[in-house]
């Protein structure tokens, strides 16, 4: 995937569907956002990804940690007076920053046990045996759809950008121990 480009598809799109004037001075989102509230405007704000994106800056958004505190609550659209869609841009630029290699460690994983398990929150063996313990059935390690789930991660590259993420963060673990 191109991403320069599809970074500049997305601002001409949002570009043609907002009034950039009145969303600059407008700043509504960020007391509906909870981790705007929660961080403070300083730190996160949601508006910050609208402006980067139209003022052609969201390639360094991508590399950003503030981009994966959002919540994905759509807080931000639902109270918006223009409906600017900023959640589902921040999802975008999710995706793209994962076909770059650039994700958090922890999302990276939980996206990879849910593929692999096909669970939310998969059981394990010791869990099995608790329940067992309790006169409660066990669970499967694997539930009923990871099938589909693979062939679905597959069929998406899902696989694929998860295996770069992951041969990143090993190429910055690698760097960071040769730095100390
Ligand atoms: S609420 Fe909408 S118009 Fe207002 S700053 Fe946020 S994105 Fe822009
Ligand atoms: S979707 Fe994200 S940016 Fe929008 S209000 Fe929720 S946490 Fe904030």
């Amino acid at each position: 995937m191109n991403v320069e480009k599809r970074l500049q598809e997305i601002a001409e799109k949002l570009s043609k569907r907002i009034d950039t004037l009145s969303c600059f001075a407008c700043g509504t989102c960020v007391a509906a956002c909870p981790i705007s509230r929660e961080t403070g405007a300083e730190n996160y704000h949601p508006r910050r990804f609208v402006r980067a994106t139209l003022e052609g800056e969201a390639r360094r958004l991508l590399e950003a940690p503030e981009l994966w505190l959002c919540t994905s609550c759509h807080a931000c659209l639902e109270h918006c007076p223009q409906k600017v869609p900023v959640s589902e841009l921040i999802l975008e630029l999710h995706n793209l920053a994962c076909s770059l290699g650039i994700a958090p460690k922890a999302i990276a994983a939980e996206v990879e046990n849910i593929v692999a398990s096909g669970w939310a929150l998969a059981p394990s063996e010791s869990v099995n045996k608790r329940r067992e313990q309790l006169g409660l059935p066990s669970i499967p390690l694997k539930s009923r759809g990871s099938k589909d789930l693979a062939k679905i991660a597959r069929a998406t590259e899902l696989n694929k950008r998860l295996k770069k993420i992951k041969e990143r963060q090993e190429a910055e673990a690698a760097e960071a121990g040769g730095e100390t």
